[in-house]
């Protein structure tokens, strides 16, 4: 018979404190009795990555040593009061401590050479960055031994190979396949649950790289493709994934399921519960994809599908991103002139702002797109910059934004089927009293998007979350 293969990422929160590692290692336990052959992958304890960073980076351009001794102090007592929480063994536990006290000291030595120098460069925060997880790694591996479950560390350096794009690395899925196969099937055909590091990887020539912040799913989703595994489950500190914030909406419920076209606008769209790069991998692989939650293991999460199932759900989760600005670019002299909206989002990029919304009407005298507040300002000052000769010449009449507005997205695949979701869309806001200031529908008619005014936003959320009681009935 096939063995099947597991792979599990618990994030920061998940292997925060000495509680939540016993609660990881339960989760394992009871995994390995259903699966023959098991990978874990932890991110850093929680809070630890920014740690390490802000430390790095105060200590850049700063003459005197700042809270180094400060930050030494939190990175040993949060570590050791778990390990020796966790590990009763004392050998095991001394050389535990004693792993990450070596680690600790390279965070030490790192950023006083970052001191020296007065800049931190991207590959020398990579290397801070790195040390999270690497004592993640060594606690849990450790834990899990002193609980009787056979387990081996083995840091994602040593296979996961991706290019020298520092601090947002690539992998080489080629070359990453070949590696990991090679370092852990003879851990898994051992007997042992193989941990491993999240976030981290290495370019060909061995200098530590991450896959950008939050990329411990990624890592999960690439161990995950290459192995190839049966399933990916992300352990963090939800259900899975909601209707709504629950924050907004009290009655929010976890999805049980969602298809990858529904949350890749989620994710888009502000919500945080998995790393967007993640998808790919898992959807290209054809394998399975959960998110549960660590703190309430008996509940099922969400799980991720190819394709929605049709349950009669046109409505399936509704997000809001705030603080967004709407610059528009209007003038009848706009009308037929061809690459007015190439030079105008060439000077948006050069600002290296990201543009969530666009929308532009037929009669083309104006086109309207959304950015984060606090980058408005640059973006006009480009626009106008950029088309400082047809503002003198009265082709472009004036390049403006609102004041803060929210972009609200409905969100679900049967909407591609069912007509008429739109309409209810905008009665229901204007039976609610919310104004529509811009719309925008992706062509995969998985969403609908539409900017409202910040004080509108809960009323907006709120209003559309019954549309999902509604077709859900
Ligand atoms: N520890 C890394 C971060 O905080 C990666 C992760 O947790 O996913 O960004
Ligand atoms: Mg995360």
């Amino acid at each position: 018979m096939q063995q099947k293969t597991l792979v599990m990422k618990f994030g920061g929160t998940s292997v925060g404190s000495a509680e939540a590692l016993a609660r990881a290692i339960q989760i394992i336990r009871e995994a390995k009795c259903d699966w023959d052959r098991i990978v874990v992958v932890t991110s850093a304890m929680a809070g630890v990555t920014n740690l390490l960073l802000d430390s790095a980076a105060s200590n850049a351009g700063k003459a005197h040593a700042s809270p180094l001794q400060d930050a030494e102090n939190k990175l040993r007592t949060k570590h050791f009061s778990a390990a020796e929480a966790l590990i009763k063994d004392n050998a095991a536990l001394e050389e535990t401590k004693r792993e990450i006290n070596a680690l600790i000291q390279v965070f030490v030595n790192l950023c006083e050479a970052i001191q020296i120098l007065g800049e931190a460069s991207p590959r020398a925060l990579d290397a801070v960055a790195s040390l999270g997880e690497r004592m993640s790694l060594r606690l849990l591996t450790a834990a899990l031994n002193e609980a009787g479950i056979k387990a081996k560390g083995v840091e994602s350096t040593e296979f996961i190979v991706t290019n020298s794009n520092f601090q947002n690395a690539h992998p080489d899925f080629c070359v990453t396949k070949e590696k990991t196969q090679e370092l852990l099937n003879p851990i898994l055909e051992a007997g042992f649950i193989a941990v491993t590091t999240g976030f981290i990887g290495a370019n060909a020539e061995g200098v530590v790289t991450t896959l950008g912040r939050g990329g411990s799913d990624y890592s999960a989703a690439i161990i995950g493709s290459v192995l190839p595994a049966d399933e990916v489950w992300i352990w963090t500190d939800v259900d899975g994934v909601m209707t709504t914030d629950p924050k907004i909406v009290a009655s929010a419920k976890t999805l049980a399921e969602i298809s990858y076209s529904e949350i890749a606008e989620l994710a888009y769209y502000g919500a945080k519960v998995l790393h967007p790069k993640t998808i790919r991998p898992i959807v290209e692989a054809g394998i399975g994809l959960r998110i549960c939650n660590t703190f309430n293991p008996a509940h099922q999460g969400t799980r991720l599908t190819a394709k929605g199932t049709r349950n009669g759900q046109v409505v399936k989760a509704v997000t809001a991103i705030q603080k967004q600005r709407l610059v528009t670019i209007e003038g009848r002299g706009m009308l037929g002139v061809p690459g007015v909206a190439a030079r105008a989002f060439g000077a948006v990029a050069s600002t290296k702002t990201s543009v969530p919304l666009i929308t532009q009407a037929s009669s083309e005298q104006s086109i309207c797109f959304a950015v984060p507040s606090e980058t408005a300002e640059n973006v006009l000052n480009a626009l106008e910059k950029t088309f400082a000769h047809e503002i003198e010449e009265d082709d472009i009449d004036r390049v403006w934004s609102t004041d803060d507005v929210s972009i609200v997205t409905v969100v679900g695949a049967g909407m591609k089927h069912t007509p008429g979701v739109a309409g209810k869309v905008f009665s229901q806001l204007g039976n609610h009293g919310v104004n529509v200031l811009a719309i925008a529908q992706g062509s995969s008619e998985v969403s609908i998007s539409l900017v409202v005014e910040a004080p509108d936003t809960e009323q907006a959320v709120k209003a559309l979350h019954e549309l999902i009681v509604e077709s859900g009935r």
